[in-house]
Protein backbone atom coordinates (compact mmCIF):
# COMPACT_ATOMS: atom_id res chain seq x y z
CA UNK A 1 0.00 0.00 0.00
CA UNK A 2 1.24 3.53 -0.75
CA UNK A 3 1.93 5.98 2.06
CA UNK A 4 1.11 9.49 2.36
CA UNK A 5 0.10 10.86 -0.89
CA UNK A 6 0.05 14.86 -0.20
CA UNK A 7 3.13 16.08 1.45
CA UNK A 8 1.03 19.33 1.88
CA UNK A 9 -1.54 19.91 3.34
CA UNK A 10 -3.67 22.68 3.29
CA UNK A 11 -2.66 23.18 -0.22
CA UNK A 12 -5.60 24.20 -1.37
CA UNK A 13 -6.82 26.52 1.31
CA UNK A 14 -3.63 28.24 0.94
CA UNK A 15 -4.06 28.71 -2.84
CA UNK A 16 -7.90 29.79 -2.60
CA UNK A 17 -6.89 31.91 0.49
CA UNK A 18 -5.10 33.68 -2.27
CA UNK A 19 -7.56 33.58 -4.56
CA UNK A 20 -10.13 35.31 -2.84
CA UNK A 21 -7.56 37.08 -0.41
CA UNK A 22 -4.36 38.72 -1.68
CA UNK A 23 -5.47 39.02 -5.47
CA UNK A 24 -9.28 40.76 -5.49
CA UNK A 25 -9.92 38.71 -8.50
CA UNK A 26 -8.29 36.36 -10.65
CA UNK A 27 -5.65 37.39 -13.34
CA UNK A 28 -7.27 38.85 -16.84
CA UNK A 29 -6.38 35.63 -17.98
CA UNK A 30 -8.17 32.78 -16.96
CA UNK A 31 -11.67 35.08 -16.46
CA UNK A 32 -12.69 33.30 -19.65
CA UNK A 33 -12.66 29.79 -18.21
CA UNK A 34 -16.09 29.34 -16.11
CA UNK A 35 -14.22 26.34 -13.56
CA UNK A 36 -15.08 26.17 -10.06
CA UNK A 37 -13.02 27.93 -7.49
CA UNK A 38 -12.63 24.73 -5.49
CA UNK A 39 -10.78 23.40 -9.25
CA UNK A 40 -8.60 26.40 -9.45
CA UNK A 41 -6.07 25.31 -6.80
CA UNK A 42 -5.92 21.94 -8.39
CA UNK A 43 -5.70 22.74 -12.31
CA UNK A 44 -2.45 25.01 -10.35
CA UNK A 45 -0.76 22.76 -8.84
CA UNK A 46 -0.37 20.68 -12.09
CA UNK A 47 3.20 20.37 -13.29
CA UNK A 48 2.39 20.43 -16.63
CA UNK A 49 4.84 21.15 -19.81
CA UNK A 50 3.92 23.15 -22.38
CA UNK A 51 4.29 21.63 -26.20
CA UNK A 52 3.90 17.84 -24.68
CA UNK A 53 0.26 15.91 -25.32
CA UNK A 54 -1.77 15.21 -22.89
CA UNK A 55 -3.98 12.64 -22.09
CA UNK A 56 -7.17 13.33 -19.54
CA UNK A 57 -8.88 10.65 -18.00
CA UNK A 58 -12.54 10.51 -16.09
CA UNK A 59 -12.23 7.42 -13.66
CA UNK A 60 -15.32 5.92 -12.58
CA UNK A 61 -16.20 3.68 -15.01
CA UNK A 62 -13.02 4.26 -17.62
CA UNK A 63 -10.34 3.62 -15.14
CA UNK A 64 -12.04 2.59 -12.33
CA UNK A 65 -15.15 0.25 -11.53
CA UNK A 66 -18.05 2.29 -10.32
CA UNK A 67 -21.29 0.91 -11.64
CA UNK A 68 -20.90 -2.55 -10.53
CA UNK A 69 -19.20 -1.61 -7.33
CA UNK A 70 -21.74 0.76 -6.53
CA UNK A 71 -24.06 -1.97 -7.05
CA UNK A 72 -23.20 -4.36 -4.82
CA UNK A 73 -22.55 -1.59 -2.15
CA UNK A 74 -26.42 -1.14 -3.07
CA UNK A 75 -27.50 -4.49 -2.93
CA UNK A 76 -25.79 -5.15 0.63
CA UNK A 77 -28.62 -2.27 1.71
CA UNK A 78 -31.41 -3.31 -0.43
CA UNK A 79 -31.39 -1.40 -3.24
CA UNK A 80 -29.95 -1.72 -7.18
CA UNK A 81 -28.30 0.69 -9.72
CA UNK A 82 -30.14 1.12 -12.72
CA UNK A 83 -29.85 3.06 -15.81
CA UNK A 84 -32.68 5.60 -16.59
CA UNK A 85 -32.85 6.97 -20.29
CA UNK A 86 -30.14 9.98 -20.74
CA UNK A 87 -27.46 7.72 -18.59
CA UNK A 88 -29.05 8.77 -15.68
CA UNK A 89 -27.77 6.41 -12.48
CA UNK A 90 -30.89 5.91 -10.83
CA UNK A 91 -31.05 3.74 -7.25
CA UNK A 92 -34.32 1.56 -6.50
CA UNK A 93 -35.07 -0.74 -3.05
CA UNK A 94 -34.90 -3.89 -4.94
CA UNK A 95 -38.21 -4.86 -2.88
CA UNK A 96 -40.41 -2.36 -4.62
CA UNK A 97 -41.93 -4.15 -7.55
CA UNK A 98 -42.81 -0.75 -8.96
CA UNK A 99 -39.19 0.17 -9.59
CA UNK A 100 -39.70 3.70 -8.06
CA UNK A 101 -36.88 5.61 -8.27
CA UNK A 102 -35.75 6.86 -4.22
CA UNK A 103 -34.57 10.41 -4.83
CA UNK A 104 -34.61 10.70 -1.23
CA UNK A 105 -32.29 8.54 -0.39
CA UNK A 106 -29.74 8.06 -3.54
CA UNK A 107 -28.12 11.19 -2.91
CA UNK A 108 -26.97 10.24 0.61
CA UNK A 109 -25.98 6.61 -0.75
CA UNK A 110 -23.74 8.17 -3.54
CA UNK A 111 -22.03 9.84 -0.83
CA UNK A 112 -21.78 7.75 1.53
CA UNK A 113 -20.22 5.00 -1.33
CA UNK A 114 -17.45 7.76 -2.03
CA UNK A 115 -16.94 8.13 1.46
CA UNK A 116 -16.10 5.16 2.74
CA UNK A 117 -15.56 3.11 -0.52
CA UNK A 118 -13.19 5.01 -2.63
CA UNK A 119 -10.17 3.92 -1.48
CA UNK A 120 -11.35 0.35 -2.37
CA UNK A 121 -12.22 0.98 -5.71
CA UNK A 122 -10.85 -1.65 -8.54
CA UNK A 123 -9.09 -1.10 -11.97
CA UNK A 124 -10.11 -2.18 -15.15
CA UNK A 125 -7.88 -5.00 -16.44
CA UNK A 126 -5.54 -2.98 -18.67
CA UNK A 127 -6.07 0.72 -17.94
CA UNK A 128 -2.71 0.77 -15.48
CA UNK A 129 -0.78 -0.63 -18.10
CA UNK A 130 -1.81 1.79 -21.16
CA UNK A 131 -1.65 4.72 -18.60
CA UNK A 132 2.28 3.41 -17.99
CA UNK A 133 2.70 2.84 -21.76
CA UNK A 134 1.36 6.43 -22.81
CA UNK A 135 3.84 8.15 -20.17
CA UNK A 136 6.52 6.03 -21.00
CA UNK A 137 6.43 7.26 -24.87
CA UNK A 138 6.22 10.86 -23.29
CA UNK A 139 2.34 11.84 -22.52
CA UNK A 140 1.12 13.84 -20.05
CA UNK A 141 -1.77 12.20 -17.98
CA UNK A 142 -4.49 13.98 -16.09
CA UNK A 143 -7.11 12.33 -14.27
CA UNK A 144 -10.24 14.46 -14.13
CA UNK A 145 -12.89 13.09 -12.25
CA UNK A 146 -16.72 14.66 -10.52
CA UNK A 147 -15.88 12.60 -7.19
CA UNK A 148 -16.39 15.19 -4.57
CA UNK A 149 -13.57 17.23 -3.50
CA UNK A 150 -13.64 15.60 -0.31
CA UNK A 151 -12.77 12.11 -1.90
CA UNK A 152 -9.59 13.54 -3.91
CA UNK A 153 -7.15 12.21 -1.32
CA UNK A 154 -8.27 9.19 -1.35
CA UNK A 155 -8.99 8.63 -4.90
CA UNK A 156 -5.30 9.32 -5.51
CA UNK A 157 -4.26 7.02 -2.95
CA UNK A 158 -6.60 4.15 -4.44
CA UNK A 159 -4.95 5.11 -8.14
CA UNK A 160 -1.22 5.12 -7.00
CA UNK A 161 -1.98 1.82 -4.86
CA UNK A 162 -3.15 0.04 -8.15
CA UNK A 163 -0.42 1.64 -9.99
CA UNK A 164 -1.49 4.66 -11.32
CA UNK A 165 0.55 7.45 -10.09
CA UNK A 166 -1.48 10.12 -11.54
CA UNK A 167 -2.77 13.61 -10.84
CA UNK A 168 -6.55 13.98 -10.33
CA UNK A 169 -8.73 16.96 -10.68
CA UNK A 170 -11.74 16.54 -8.52
CA UNK A 171 -13.79 18.68 -11.06
CA UNK A 172 -17.51 20.33 -10.54
CA UNK A 173 -19.77 20.31 -12.76
CA UNK A 174 -18.98 20.45 -16.63
CA UNK A 175 -15.61 19.22 -17.67
CA UNK A 176 -15.49 21.43 -20.86
CA UNK A 177 -14.07 24.64 -19.42
CA UNK A 178 -11.16 22.53 -17.31
CA UNK A 179 -10.20 21.07 -20.78
CA UNK A 180 -10.12 24.18 -22.39
CA UNK A 181 -7.67 25.64 -19.55
CA UNK A 182 -5.42 22.85 -20.02
CA UNK A 183 -5.30 22.06 -23.75
CA UNK A 184 -4.52 26.56 -24.14
CA UNK A 185 -1.89 26.20 -21.42
CA UNK A 186 -0.12 23.03 -23.02
CA UNK A 187 -0.54 24.11 -26.52
CA UNK A 188 -0.28 20.37 -27.57
CA UNK A 189 -2.70 17.54 -28.75
CA UNK A 190 -4.79 16.56 -26.15
CA UNK A 191 -7.25 13.17 -25.67
CA UNK A 192 -10.17 13.10 -22.93
CA UNK A 193 -12.05 9.80 -22.60
CA UNK A 194 -15.47 9.77 -20.60
CA UNK A 195 -18.44 7.65 -20.18
CA UNK A 196 -20.65 10.05 -19.65
CA UNK A 197 -22.27 11.71 -23.35
CA UNK A 198 -22.80 14.93 -21.42
CA UNK A 199 -19.18 15.70 -20.22
CA UNK A 200 -18.37 14.63 -23.88
CA UNK A 201 -20.95 17.23 -25.12
CA UNK A 202 -19.66 20.25 -22.62
CA UNK A 203 -15.93 19.13 -23.86
CA UNK A 204 -17.03 19.68 -27.66
CA UNK A 205 -18.72 22.48 -26.62
CA UNK A 206 -15.70 24.46 -24.54
CA UNK A 207 -12.67 22.65 -25.79
CA UNK A 208 -13.15 21.86 -29.89
CA UNK A 209 -9.34 21.29 -30.49
CA UNK A 210 -9.26 18.26 -28.00
CA UNK A 211 -9.99 14.83 -29.36
CA UNK A 212 -13.06 13.29 -27.98
CA UNK A 213 -13.38 9.71 -27.13
CA UNK A 214 -16.39 8.41 -25.75
CA UNK A 215 -15.84 5.00 -23.49
CA UNK A 216 -17.20 2.97 -20.77
CA UNK A 217 -15.21 -0.02 -20.15
CA UNK A 218 -17.73 -2.10 -18.41
CA UNK A 219 -19.70 -3.38 -21.52
CA UNK A 220 -23.56 -2.97 -19.31
CA UNK A 221 -22.15 1.07 -18.47
CA UNK A 222 -21.33 1.15 -22.29
CA UNK A 223 -25.14 -0.20 -23.16
CA UNK A 224 -26.39 2.26 -20.52
CA UNK A 225 -24.30 5.17 -21.56
CA UNK A 226 -26.00 5.16 -25.09
CA UNK A 227 -24.26 7.15 -28.11
CA UNK A 228 -22.33 10.81 -28.04
CA UNK A 229 -22.83 12.53 -30.95
CA UNK A 230 -19.95 14.76 -30.02
CA UNK A 231 -17.31 12.40 -29.56
CA UNK A 232 -14.64 11.68 -32.38
CA UNK A 233 -14.79 7.91 -31.30
CA UNK A 234 -16.15 5.38 -28.97
CA UNK A 235 -13.62 3.09 -28.49
CA UNK A 236 -14.99 -0.62 -27.17
CA UNK A 237 -12.14 -1.41 -25.00
CA UNK A 238 -8.63 -0.45 -23.78
CA UNK A 239 -6.65 -1.28 -26.51
CA UNK A 240 -8.69 0.16 -29.32
CA UNK A 241 -8.73 3.14 -26.54
CA UNK A 242 -5.06 3.84 -25.84
CA UNK A 243 -4.81 3.22 -30.17
CA UNK A 244 -6.55 6.16 -30.52
CA UNK A 245 -4.86 7.90 -27.58
CA UNK A 246 -1.88 7.04 -29.03
CA UNK A 247 -2.43 8.04 -32.77
CA UNK A 248 -4.13 11.35 -31.76
CA UNK A 249 -0.97 12.46 -29.55
CA UNK A 250 2.34 11.09 -31.51
CA UNK A 251 0.22 11.75 -35.54
MG1 LIG B 1 -17.38 8.41 -15.32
Amino acid sequence: MSGQVNDKPGWGARILAGLKGGRKEKPLSLRGYPIHDLVWPQLFELELKKGRPLAVFDADDVLLDFAAHFDRYLGERGYRLSFAPGYRHTVTRIADPENRIETEISDPLVEQFFTTETRRQSAFPGAAEALARLAEEGAQVVVLTNCPVSAREDRIFNLQDLGMPVPVVANIGPKGPALKYLSDLIRAPVTFADDTPRQIASAARAAPDVHLLHFAADPWVREAAGRSDEAHHAPEGWPDLEARIRSHLFR
